[in-house]
């Protein structure tokens, strides 16, 4: 081959090229006109691999430069922007941030999440360790619409009641704050030195609220333990809570989510007390929680300002009484009201699919009165009260504003946010019911015209490959029974596999070949798969609890949603002869004439040009070798899984399957 052919083909000068041979381990002549036909390969292979290594290390400068930049270099200007969804998966968050994911890996480690590349991390999450990197982050417009949407609707039927009558109700308190800074122990704390009549209720049940009594008041809190209560209340806790509680711990100042739990508040303009916990702790310095609000113009009120600040020990149960104290005086300075007649109106604030009693969800009672056998619509879930239950599992006949009740008889699982309406008028629920179910009709018929179109033509439908593994089949059906009913526009769920115990290896090559998510329900981690399912860039979900798996997975639907399912090119091969052929796949042999294949691509079977079939890629080799990838110019052998049809002269192509 010609030296200046070979310098077209790496992209540089005659000259450079020579120059840089015997660097590179190739000594040709500083003058050499032509280069050995089978060394050429050999020197493209090299030059390739040295490119890459260089522009890895210009990387990896690059980021131990910003490495150095000092430690206020957060607080710069924010000049990147970014939006994200409820969740994103590590990976995509760091293509986003066009960082390597390695870097944002260890920034989340710093942080105390161990997650792996195709783990998804929350909104609120994602937002803490982009901030720090100095973007500025904002919600997907979508998610902010449907937010918006609800809280009006729930606003109309709050107000534009027949009877509109006021009455002093019970505040909503949610408690907020950093992680670890001691929210549970404090909700614990309350709960269990106010509980009104210990030996009637004995078990509590988590329900997602609980109320207390002090001095004859009632103070209802919401209690989604951890991070979920900030989760829950940027979301749907703006249209809920009336009161924050902000948890600061004494031995640990104001940190990350402390700020966010803030911003949160400030956002919503929710009256607010701050609770500096973990008084008991050596090193809990109360004024430097003080001094660190203060520096934020959250100037205490002992300090002259007007933000309350109540010390406490949720551990020793210390000042708890003077909390709750506090809250009821900053619910009658609020003059909290609401109209305690008529048809009740509520929030969904938790759901789940019973084993035995099928859909139970808790409802936070926000207007009128709930009452046993009034039918209701949440959404376009219909129901009417079978059961109600406090937060003791004592049976309900009757619920008003600010009482959180579980109830029994949605016919469906209800997502959580959605808002419930009773209709005692029987016309109306009719004509309410009918527009209701018309509208998700229309929702399933596109959803299954979705289904049944090719996914390349469809611009506007995603398909979310599951394969649910769990205990039980009763679990795996009540699972399949109630993902049937999440409905996120423009969404498919597929379940290609359901089956009963382990994870297996098996699994994740299935759920490589398919781009399906693992979902383990109610078994033991495998964590021997771990390696395996990162490096095939599967993701393992594990629940315990059905709502929380519906949950994860509405939000991905709707994490995915309105990007198109991309076939993104990698490489064409030419059939030269056939191996094997059987019912539902082949062993076939070619050469690569454009690109590469990899083991994770999937396969176009290609006759005269034209698209017959798609299959995917089991397995690969190269001179007799297992390989992970055959580039441009090399002959394969591969296993394809897929309808048998494919002949010598034919051509694959092989793509990957990405969202966009
Ligand atoms: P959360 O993440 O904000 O819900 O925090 P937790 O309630 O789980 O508390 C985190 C840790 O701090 C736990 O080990 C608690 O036992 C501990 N903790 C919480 N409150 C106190 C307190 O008042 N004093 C002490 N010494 N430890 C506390």
């Amino acid at each position: 081959m010609n030296v200046s052919t070979l310098a077209r083909q790496l992209k540089v000068t005659v000259n450079e090229l020579l120059e840089r041979l015997p660097g590179l381990g190739f000594d040709i002549g500083a003058r050499a006109l032509k280069v050995d036909d089978k060394l050429a390969p050999k020197i493209m292979a090299a030059w390739k691999k040295a490119t890459k290594k260089e522009v890895f290390q210009k990387e990896l400068s690059k980021i131990e430069e910003r490495g150095k930049e000092p430690q206020g270099a957060k607080n710069l200007p924010v000049s990147k922007e970014l939006s994200i969804a409820e969740t994103i998966v590590v990976k995509d968050l760091a293509e986003k941030m066009k960082l390597p994911v390695a870097k944002l890996m260890a920034e989340l480690m710093k942080n105390g999440i161990m997650v792996s590349l195709n783990e998804r991390i929350d909104f609120d999450t994602a937002t803490i360790i982009a901030e720090d990197l100095g973007f500025k982050v904002t919600r997907s417009n979508e998610e902010i619409l449907e937010e918006q949407s609800k809280r009006e609707k729930l606003k109309i039927l709050l107000t534009n009641r027949p009877e509109h009558q006021q009455e002093i109700k019970a505040p909503v308190v949610v408690v907020m704050g950093h992680v670890d800074h001691g929210k549970t122990k404090l909700l614990d704390a309350i709960r269990e030195t106010n509980i009104v009549d210990q030996e009637a209720g004995g078990i509590t049940q988590h329900i997602g609220a609980y109320q207390v009594r002090k001095k004859d008041r009632l103070i209802t809190f919401l209690d989604t333990p951890g991070h979920e209560a900030f989760k829950a209340m940027r979301s749907r806790g703006g249209q809920i809570a009336d009161i924050a509680v902000l948890v600061v711990a004494a031995d640990d100042g104001l940190q990350p989510q402390t700020l966010e739990s803030i911003s949160v508040i400030q956002k919503e303009k929710l009256p607010y007390i701050v609770a500096i916990n973990k008084i008991d702790k050596e090193g809990a310095d109360v004024d430097r929680v003080k001094q660190g609000l203060s520096e934020i113009n959250m100037i205490p009120e002992d300090w002259g300002g007007k933000t309350i600040c109540q010390p406490i020990s949720a551990k020793f149960k210390k000042n708890i009484s003077e909390l709750l104290d506090t809250i009821i005086l900053v619910a009658d300075m609020e003059e909290l009201k609401a109209d305690p007649s008529g048809d009740a109106v509520g929030t969904i604030i938790e759901s789940h699919v019973d084993k035995s009693a099928g859909p139970v969800a808790t409802v936070l009672v926000q207007a009128g009165i709930l009452k046993i056998g009034d039918m209701f619509l949440v959404g376009s879930v219909p129901g009417k009260i079978k059961i109600m239950q406090d937060w003791k599992g004592q049976a309900m006949p009757t619920a008003g504003p600010a009482t959180p009740v579980k109830i029994l008889g949605l016919k469906q699982l209800p997502s959580i946010g959605e808002i419930l309406e009773v209709i005692t008028d029987k016309k109306q629920y009719k004509v309410r019911l009918k527009e209701m179910s018309s509208q998700s009709k229309a929702m399933r018929n596109s959803s299954s015209i979705n289904k049944n179109s090719d996914k390349e033509n469809n611009e506007n439908a995603v398909n979310l490959n599951l394969i649910i593994k769990s205990d039980v089949l009763g679990s795996a059906e009540a699972i399949e029974e109630s993902l049937s009913k999440i409905n996120v526009p423009n969404t498919n769920i597929q379940i290609l596999k359901k089956g009963l115990g382990q994870i297996t290896e098996d699994d994740v090559l299935n759920a490589a070949a398919t781009n399906a998510l693992i979902i383990g329900f109610h078994i033991k981690e495998n964590k021997n798969l771990k390696s395996l399912a990162d490096e095939k860039h599967v993701t393992i979900l594990h629940f315990d609890i059905i709502y929380k798996l519906l949950e994860e997975v509405e939000k991905i639907l709707k994490s995915i949603k309105g990007k198109k399912t991309i076939h993104k090119f990698l490489g064409k091969m030419q059939v030269l002869a056939i191996f094997k052929s059987t019912k539902n796949s082949m062993i076939v042999g070619g050469k690569i004439t454009a690109g590469k294949i990899t083991k994770k691509s999937k396969i176009k079977v290609l006759k005269n040009g034209q698209v017959e079939a798609l299959g995917e890629l089991l397995s690969l080799q190269s001179a007799k070798e297992a390989v992970s990838e055959v580039v441009e110019g090399n002959e394969a052998g591969l296993e394809y899984k897929g309808e048998p049809i494919i002949a010598i002269g034919d051509t694959l192509e092989f793509f990957e399957e990405i969202y966009e």
